[in-house]
């Protein structure tokens, strides 16, 4: 099987081309040809945060957020600074526990929102599907309502940058999404988490706080051979943000620990699936 030279799909997940004696997904060859530019992403950064005076950071209690707080507070000093985490039903108590002690050390200010997502989660299980582009976007639309009732025009998030040539996007009521770890390497978020009071959750894939992620890319993989993360991790081998062996470590099949499947199959009132 061919597998991309530059980054982690191989013909199960992209088509691959040989280019120049070398095998090439499509993405990379897109990406040769219009390469991302980081130095001018982090300058857009720099220059957009000198004008955010007054932000939320949309909170999940996971490392990228957590970073994300760090940057936003103590490297930018964004004035007034609000903390807001949606919890969508099946978070990982630790993941609480994690965004309340750091805001609290940080000295920002925390709001927990809950909601039940389990009609998004029961469906991306029931279809062994992704639940993740489904409950970002409701957690984005949710915040950006809170914003717009409490008049903020930005809202900060720990995405990095998969797909795109810009830190920003905006929202309709015009609010501001600033994608504030884009382009960051893995390496340089873990230097920061080691400054800040986090405790790593023993959780199956790419999370540091949610609990259906890994039940879902079970299934996923059970029905399809491989996981869902799989474009989203080829982008960050390419930018060169992780380490393939990493990538290839995350990527692998999971093994989802009978507690955590317990819960999350009680909680959406589903009866084991296999
Ligand atoms: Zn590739």
């Amino acid at each position: 099987m061919l597998k991309c030279s530059l980054c982690v799909h191989d013909e199960r997940t992209a088509k691959i081309d040989i280019v120049n004696g070398n095998p090439l997904c499509r993405e990379c060859q897109v990406y040769l040809k219009h390469p991302i530019d980081r130095e001018k992403i982090r300058r857009e950064l720099e220059e957009l945060m000198r004008e955010v005076d007054k932000a939320i950071l949309a909170y999940s209690g996971g490392k990228d957020s957590v970073v994300a707080l760090y940057l936003a507070k103590e490297v930018y000093k964004v004035p007034e600074i609000e903390a807001v985490m949606i919890e969508h039903g099946l978070m990982a108590r630790e993941a609480v526990e994690n965004a309340r002690r750091i805001a609290e050390h940080l000295g920002v200010p925390f709001t927990l929102l809950e909601y039940d997502y389990s009609d998004i989660f029961r469906e991306a299980l029931l279809k062994g599907q992704s639940p993740c582009r489904a409950c970002s976007k409701r957690t984005l639309g949710k915040l950006r309502k809170y914003a717009l009732r409490k008049g903020y025009k930005y809202i900060i998030t720990g995405h990095e940058l998969p797909f795109g040539h810009h830190p920003y996007r905006l929202m309709s009521g015009g609010v501001v999404q600033i994608r504030l770890l884009a382009m960051m390497s893995e390496k340089e978020r873990f230097e920061i988490l080691k400054r800040l009071p986090f405790e790593f959750p023993e959780l199956p894939g790419y999370t540091t706080n949610c609990l259906v992620l890994g039940p879902a890319l079970e299934r996923y993989w059970e029905k399809n051979g491989h996981s869902f993360e799989q474009r989203r991790i080829a982008a960050l081998v390419r930018y060169g943000l992780m380490s393939r062996e990493r990538a290839e470590k995350e990527l692998r099949k999971p093994k989802v620990p009978e507690w955590q499947k317990k819960i999350v199959f009680e909680r959406l009132r589903l009866t084991q699936l296999h």
